[in-house]
């Protein structure tokens, strides 16, 4: 499942590549009905909050957003579902979804007649013919986009849209000039016993956060998976949700998840790990730092932590599978009424 920046990403994908111009929609597979509704409107611009995306769309382009006659397209991909790109030359290097990988989503095959080059574009995209699992075809002047296999695609009135809104936590990709979404964030931790890995998962704790961030998160900031909201500090929250801003918004500007620090990328780089199949929702090119030497945690299960040679370890937690180093991550709480009530692991937070 794409985690937030991907969808930032492909929100910025469609204002570049579709935003204030007319364009034609279609529902291939004819599952979604009210494609035709939308048919010749113009697309005033895209909107990404978690892994959430709306696609306004009005009759002309002097609407104003906020204009009850705009309608919200809301888009999640959930497991499945992904974007394919083609058009015109520069229509996908103008959005910067890397070439010759168009899709989007949880795979990044190349997919047959969208052709490969990246820089000449598709010369032929006006004559794709959809598959017919395509749920929603957006064609402009200069390209179009086909969604696939998404958990929801629906058309949302303003009230609609702000009712999605208000069950998603606060996104470390938002402005957050007044602190806002900090402060939600960490309230909302701390009210609860849940465990901090639980609770990163739970998109009205925090909008954005998939298993990916989760782990590597959790690891950079030296914390168990199972430690309760109620044992974190407000101080340890504050700096996990900013080195979360800072990761994601890493990814939003790259496409790619990369959250070991340089000094210890070269440390365990294993081959090993491409051969089994790790992968993230990247939709670059293989660039700067290679997949293997991208994260801490994340699918290096039975390899040995990149900081302390321990077995990483993993586990079902939330329904998904965590990792962790069982050393590097005992810190259970900066709170010292911790330690006194449970003075067992008092050792552990000696490092
Ligand atoms: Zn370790």
């Amino acid at each position: 499942m794409p985690e937030g920046h991907t969808v930032h990403r492909l929100a910025a994908a469609f204002e570049r590549g579709f935003g204030g111009q007319r364009v034609r929609t279609s529902s291939p597979q004819g599952r979604f009905r009210d494609a035709a509704a939308l048919e010749g409107m113009v697309l005033l611009g895209a909107e990404a909050v978690g892994k959430h995306l709306f696609l306004q769309f009005a009759p002309s382009a002097d609407v104003e957003a906020d204009s009850p006659v705009v309608r919200h397209v809301h888009i999640h991909l959930g497991l499945y579902g992904s974007w394919t790109f083609a058009g015109e030359a520069g229509f996908s290097q103008a959005h910067a979804i890397g070439a010759p990988r168009r899709r989007v989503g949880e795979q990044e095959e190349d997919l047959e007649g969208y052709g490969a080059g990246g820089e000449g574009g598709t010369p032929d995209w006006r004559r794709l013919v959809p598959r017919p699992t395509v749920r929603l075809r957006i064609a402009g002047p200069r390209g179009l986009a086909d969604l696939t296999g998404p958990a929801t695609c629906e058309v949302l009135d303003a009230a609609g849209r702000q009712a999605v809104l208000d069950r998603l936590g606060p996104d470390p990709l938002r402005p957050d000039p007044e602190g806002t979404g900090r402060r939600r964030f960490v309230e909302r931790v701390r009210r609860s016993r849940t465990p901090i890995g639980v609770q990163l998962m739970n998109q009205q704790v925090i909008a954005g956060i998939g298993n990916i961030y989760r782990a590597e998160a959790l690891f950079r900031a030296r914390l168990d998976p199972v430690v309760p909201g109620t044992d974190l500090g407000t101080p340890l929250l504050e700096d996990l949700w900013e080195d979360l801003v800072a990761l994601l918004a890493y990814g939003a500007r790259t496409g790619r998840i990369v959250t070991t620090e340089p000094e210890h990328r070269d440390l365990e780089a294993r081959i090993i790990e491409r051969s089994r199949g790790t992968r993230q929702n990247g939709d670059e090119d293989a660039g700067v730092v290679p997949r293997e030497k991208s994260f801490y945690v994340y699918h290096r299960q039975s390899l040995p932590c990149r900081l302390c040679g321990t077995t990483v370890c993993s586990t079902e937690l939330a329904a998904r599978t965590v990792f962790w180093c069982p050393r590097c991550q005992r810190v259970r709480s900066r709170r010292s009424t911790w330690t006194r009530e449970h003075p067992a692991a008092a050792w552990a937070l000696t490092p």
